[in-house]
């Protein structure tokens, strides 16, 4: 199979699925959908093999509506402080133009393909948004029901008609009174993404239907 010259024998796919020898060469088997998740050294592999340009194609794929993309990220805020990264994990997938990420990194996303580095710089209100003043409140500490009131520590809050007002974060603490804040804790930040695009491709109808992505980084189901 003229697939891999210069590589001893070797098939693009013997080299992705080493576990599935039996299918080697085999168009259509199980093991070309494991490229899509190809490590970097397969390019030169689709490079040299016109049977699967088709691969080539979706490495090259820029990020738009409906990508399925999946990269590595460390946040940090204007300080430099670290707030979180995927780092020692798998890497973050998502689906483009579905808001599951914040609007400011999805919109700096655009365009960009697997292989990219990117710094974005997103203003609080295109992250977590501006803090409302109006999500501070002051209550009344036997509303605690007694229990040890610290600050840093959060509540799940709701109002008297049960319905859900979300959580709320500690932020002082005096004798009878505690002040809590609403806000989303990343709310006022601007955040810093370091990212690294690993991966990019079409979301399947499946994925769109169930609004998730579904295998590597995302529902195993
Ligand atoms: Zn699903």
């Amino acid at each position: 199979m003229p697939l891999l010259a210069g590589r001893k024998g070797m098939c693009a796919l013997e080299l992705a699925t080493p576990r599935n020898k039996d299918n080697c060469c085999t168009i259509g088997s199980p093991a070309i959908a494991g490229l899509s998740s190809f490590p970097k050294w397969s390019q030169s592999a689709v490079l040299a093999g016109d049977l699967i340009l088709p691969i080539n194609y979706a490495m090259n794929m820029t990020i738009t509506n409906n990508s399925v993309v999946s990269f590595h990220y460390t946040l940090n805020d204007a300080d430099g402080k670290l707030l979180d990264t995927s780092a020692g994990r798998e890497a973050f997938a998502y689906i483009q133009g579905q808001s599951m990420i914040v609007p400011g990194l999805e919109r700096q996303l655009e365009g960009k393909k697997a292989g990219d580095s990117l710094l974005a710089v997103v203003p609080a209100a295109e992250g977590y948004g501006e803090l409302d003043p109006s999500l501070v409140h002051k209550v009344p500490k036997d509303r605690f029901g007694g229990q040890n009131v610290e600050m840093g520590m959060q509540f799940q809050a709701g109002s008297e008609e049960g319905g859900q007002m979300g959580v709320f974060t500690v932020i002082g603490v005096e004798d009878d009174v505690i002040a809590l804040n609403g806000n989303h804790p990343l709310a006022g930040v601007t955040l810093h993404f370091n990212v690294e695009v690993i991966n990019v491709r079409e979301a399947t109808k499946e994925e769109l239907a169930h609004g998730h992505v579904h295998g590597e980084g995302g529902h195993q189901h």
